[in-house]
């Protein structure tokens, strides 16, 4: 079958114009020196249009007609037709947003990014709003174009979880509130909380760069298919086919900051690491959605970088590397990593209190998109719902409703992955305990590789090939289910805590 081949072969063109934009991104976040910024940035939207001509172009077009004839589909192998569906998906997306929209976007978000860190720093969420109102009046109108059956937020939802809907998100949290917010002050109120003040303080730079790569080294992560860098805000990118970089960010102020996006940012690369070669260069060469992306990072972050058997072993390696560890056990370095607070922000939030952060933000954009609120009243309903979650009212707008570079970005529907994320991990932890039940006594040796080879054959294998609901489904055996998550928190914390 040539025709499939010549598609392929297209396909691979346009993947090197995308291998080329994210070397320049990466290298914009890394090493660029300042002054380059403004002429990067004009070879980024250079090369950004000539990837999208290709992408939309007749050519496309007649690809995706050719393979849409039934007869043709048909003779196709699983792969093959996944490859088509998930191009032909992108392909009506982009037609359907119309290229005014697009610009008009890409503009305002342009504008609004430097109105929202003005605003940030002025604790001012009038100069922000204006640029907020202009956001969601043109996201709606992305909303309207994408089409939607029921409610306008899933058109959204859509971009970041294919099939999601508002109605199932809804119902998680409410769930997630029941059983979660009674749980969070009982554990504050009558637990004993953890000592955690030998994580705190300016730990040597090449110390903690140590201890990362001694994570890595734990993770299996493949120093001749990637890299460790450091960066403002740590991330993952794939350049291309054996090429996945991670930065980490080494903190004056707390040794755990750059242990834990490391290992985060480690889940995700692995990820992307175990896609096999035969996707390579073709849109099924990704994660299923950003929820299951983030399920992998947050597994490897919190389910197991904040377990026990983890700290048994990792206890030896970090009292290697640091002296002032030595007279604590691997319990308390363990529990020392487990601390719940109420907090105000987001990205420092623990794993208990992490998905009200998220809860909020999903009212709040749902709310807006479908002109329920006003931003006017954001502040308000923002402080409104922290004190209602999370017991705790921000002092300013800056420590709250403009904490987050999100919305500024007209990144709406995304929020909400962040929360799956943490779901679908405890949902596939809880299969991967039955599947391996050396799994603890593996970890409690540094022995990470039947656990990577798990999720390697359930999820990584697929790339992008299997829309994420199907994917946890065929896992799992069911649905997304919270309740392995309240289960897992609860049983953790009630222990960490003694209550
Ligand atoms: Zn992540």
């Amino acid at each position: 079958m040539e025709k499939i081949d010549n598609f392929k072969e297209y396909l691979a063109k346009i993947s090197r114009y995308e291998q080329a934009l994210s070397l320049i991104y990466w290298d914009l976040e890394t090493y660029a020196p300042d002054k380059s910024v403004y002429y990067r940035s004009k070879a980024l939207a250079e090369l950004s249009e000539m990837r999208y001509n290709l992408f939309v172009s007749n050519k496309m077009a007649e690809f995706l007609a050719y393979f849409a004839q039934e007869n043709i589909l048909r003779d196709l192998n699983e792969t093959d037709k996944a490859l088509i569906k998930v191009a032909d998906k992108e392909f009506e997306k982009i037609k359907k947003i119309p290229a005014k929209l697009v610009r008009n976007l890409a503009e305002t978000t342009a504008n609004a990014n430097l109105a929202w860190k003005q605003a940030k720093e002025n604790d001012d969420f009038s100069i922000f709003q204006p640029y907020l109102d202009e956001i969601i009046r043109l996201v709606k109108e992305e909303a309207d174009s994408l089409g939607y059956e029921k409610n306008r937020y899933d058109a959204l939802l859509d971009l970041y979880e294919p099939g999601l809907k508002t109605t199932e998100v809804s119902e998680i949290i409410a769930y997630l509130k029941e059983n979660l917010i009674l749980f969070l002050n009982k554990l504050l109120e009558e637990g004993k909380e953890p000592r955690d003040d030998f994580y705190k303080g300016n730990f040597d730079m090449n110390k903690q760069k140590e201890l990362s790569l001694e994570a890595l080294k734990f993770m299996n992560f493949d120093f001749s298919s990637g890299r460790l860098d450091t960066s403002v805000h740590p991330f993952t990118t794939k350049i291309g086919p054996r090429d996945v970089r991670i930065t980490t960010k080494y903190s004056t102020e707390d040794l755990r900051y750059s242990l834990f996006s490391t290992i985060h940012e480690c889940g995700h690369a692995l990820y992307e690491l175990n896609i096999p070669a035969v996707f390579f260069e073709t849109p099924l060469d990704e994660g299923a959605s950003m929820a299951i992306h983030e399920s992998q990072s947050r597994f490897w972050e919190n389910i197991i970088g904040r377990s026990l058997p983890f700290w048994n072993y990792f206890s030896t390696r970090i009292k290697l590397i640091f002296n002032s560890f030595k007279g604590l056990s691997s319990k308390d370095l363990y529990k020392g990593v487990n601390i719940v607070e109420r907090s105000l922000l987001r990205t420092e939030a623990d794993e208990v209190t992490y998905n009200f952060h998220i809860m909020l933000r999903f009212e709040i954009e749902e709310a807006l998109i479908n002109d329920k609120i006003t931003t006017k009243e954001l502040p308000l309903i923002w402080n409104d719902k922290m004190k209602e979650y999370l017991g705790i009212v921000p002092p300013n707008n800056s420590l709250g409703v403009l904490q987050d570079v999100h919305w500024s970005n007209g990144s709406f529907g995304y929020f909400p992955s962040y929360m799956l994320g943490n779901l679908y991990a405890a949902q596939l932890f809880s299969k991967l305990k039955q599947d391996i039940p050396s799994y603890s006594s593996d970890l409690e040796k540094g022995e990470a590789t039947s656990i990577i080879n798990w999720l390697k054959d359930n999820i990584h294998q697929y790339g992008k090939m299997v829309e994420p609901q199907e994917l946890i489904y065929r896992v799992t055996g069911e649905k997304l289910n919270p309740k392995y998550f309240v289960d897992y928190i609860t049983n953790k914390y009630t222990e960490i805590y003694n209550i």
